[in-house]
């Protein structure tokens, strides 16, 4: 099955991916993994690309679709695979039909307070970088690093302000492409329901939202 994931930045799209790649036995492919291996591994087209990425940027379609199209062509991916951060505008939904077919679009959608409330609880060590999440992942004594003791802080990305400017940009750019597989009748929609879910998963509903989705598959 060649499945599509696409969901808000914080909707918890990428641990959701992974999960289904293990359940259906096929790889999961992040665009955003494999433009970093390429600058990890400084090849040319990862020179290329390193500045665009600092920035936020998105790379241009041409150098993504064409690493996209050599990793889908590898053996792993015969009996499909699950994208996630691809397509990321109609351009680049158009080209994937031009390399393969899809069979279905997840669209994983989660309201705004939800991930404002994830969002903003995320913290991380100044002097080690880990990250906690107030909600999720606490750490054992507030406001201090469980491995180094370093003080945790709030990254500015994490702001309220900046996360609600992140979610327009996205939904400016998503609602087209979500309109796209509408119309193709490729798209399922996985509802994040308060009333669903039971208490203790208010702030992950990890396992409900999983369900939701292999039942969706019929997998
Ligand atoms: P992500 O890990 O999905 O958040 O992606 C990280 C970065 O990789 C993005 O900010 C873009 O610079 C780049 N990127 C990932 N996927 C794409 C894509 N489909 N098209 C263009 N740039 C992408």
């Amino acid at each position: 099955m060649k499945i599509v994931i696409l969901g808000p930045p914080g909707s918890g799209k990428g641990t959701y991916a992974s999960r289904i790649s293990e359940r259906l036995g096929i790889p999961h492919i992040s665009t955003g993994d494999l433009l970093r291996e390429e600058i990890r591994n400084q090849t040319e087209t990862g020179k290329r690309i390193e500045s665009i990425m600092n920035k936020g940027d998105l790379v241009p379609d041409e150098v993504v679709i064409s690493i996209l199209k050599n990793r889908i062509s590898k053996d792993d991916c015969s009996n499909g695979f699950i994208l996630d951060g691809f397509p990321r505008t109609i351009e680049q939904a158009k080209k994937l039909e031009e390399i393969t077919s899809i069979d279905v679009v997840i669209f994983l959608d989660v309201p705004d307070w939800v991930i404002i409330k994830r969002l903003t609880s995320r913290r991380v060590c100044e002097k080690c970088g880990a990250i906690y999440n107030l909600l999720t992942n606490p750490p054992k004594q507030e406001e201090l690093c469980d491995k180094c003791r370093g003080r945790l802080v709030q990254r500015e990305d994490d702001k309220e302000e900046v996360i609600r400017e992140r979610l327009k940009i996205y939904k400016e750019k998503t609602e087209l492409i979500i309109r796209y597989y509408k119309d193709k009748g490729l798209l399922k929609t996985v509802e994040w329901k308060k009333e669903d879910i039971p208490e203790e998963e208010q702030d992950m509903p990890l396992s409900l939202m999983l369900e939701k989705i292999m039942s969706l598959l019929n997998a």
